[in-house]
């Protein structure tokens, strides 16, 4: 007896499933991180395309954060954390030269302005 549908078996649940689309190649290897210290497969797709910015539109920029299905729920829960934390200290904008600033600088990357001048 040949069996030649075996392989069809688990691809449901091996099947990349994008769960995160971060902002840029930073957040998306953060989310890497978590997620993989938690002993889940993770993967990110696009982080090439940064490499083009400016050439092509922003939103083509997005890097898609994936798991595997299987793990999907799992993964979700860890990015409900991240997003908590993320959303109880947002980005913001420097008073001085208007650059954006991640959640986690206190001074301003470009000009070093103190976050609550
Ligand atoms: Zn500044």
């Amino acid at each position: 007896m040949q069996n030649t549908n075996n392989t069809n078996e688990t691809v449901g649940s091996f099947q990349w499933v994008t769960i995160y689309k971060a902002e840029n190649t930073l957040e998306a290897n953060i989310l890497k991180g978590l997620i993989q210290t938690s002993g889940i497969e993770c993967q990110i797709k696009g982080e090439m395309l940064q490499g083009a910015m400016g050439e092509i539109p922003f939103d083509q920029t997005q890097v898609s954060v994936q798991v595997y299905a299987i793990k999907e729920r799992h993964a979700r829960q860890i990015l409900v954390n991240y997003q908590q934390v993320k959303q109880s200290a947002p980005d913001w904008v420097c008073p001085n030269c208007n650059e954006h600033n991640g959640s986690t600088f206190d001074f301003c990357w470009s000009c070093e302005t103190s976050k609550n001048d």
